[in-house]
């Protein structure tokens, strides 16, 4: 099944010169959300993966079927003050400003190996972070899956070498 079909290109947002690959097509769409699934998660299931962590918000749409199917558990890496209690955060720079990802302390530890989800990869400053926030938790990053490579932007050469699967690559 060809996924391509299920993204849908919207220009000018959030920001005129953005065109937002809209996922909303897929996941509407039983065979297509399922297909989706399967395909980010198969490259990694011999690969010894303990916790899926997804990005705050579409990585947590693929995030927790993936961790099923790869019989683990699921963390939730969120954007700044969404979590309760004890945290463990990174600053990173965007465009414009800067921005914050967080994850609970103690949800992840140096004998984890992990498989960050995403949906879109783009500049690869989110799934950088993600990295970097994985580390200070001593925690491995084993692979990396998004849905979709935006691969004229380059993020994955920003990105540490681990295995990265993407479903679909785009311009
Ligand atoms: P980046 O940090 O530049 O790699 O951006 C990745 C994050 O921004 C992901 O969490 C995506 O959900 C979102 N994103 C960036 N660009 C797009 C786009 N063109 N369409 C949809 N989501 C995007």
């Amino acid at each position: 099944m060809d996924l391509r079909g299920f993204l849908k290109d919207v220009p000018d947002f959030p920001e005129p010169g953005i065109i937002f690959k809209d996922i909303s097509p897929l996941l509407a769409d039983p065979d297509a959300f399922a297909e989706a699934v399967e395909c980010m998660s198969a490259p990694f299931c011999d690969m010894g993966i303990t916790a899926v962590a997804g990005i705050d918000s579409r990585g947590f749409l693929f995030g927790p079927s993936i961790a099923q199917k790869l019989d683990s558990g699921f963390v939730m890496i969120r954007k700044a003050g969404k979590l309760p209690g004890a945290t463990i955060g990174v600053d990173y720079d965007l465009e414009y400003g800067s921005d914050r990802l967080e994850m609970v302390d103690g949800v992840i530890d140096e004998l984890d190996r992990v498989l960050l989800i995403d949906d879109v990869l783009a500049t690869g400053g989110t799934l950088g972070a993600a990295f970097e926030l994985m580390s200070a938790a001593g925690a491995k990053v084993a692979g990396v899956s998004v849905l979709v490579d935006l691969v004229g932007l380059n993020g994955r050469s920003k990105l540490p070498d681990v295995p990265l699967h993407a479903q679909i690559e785009v311009n």
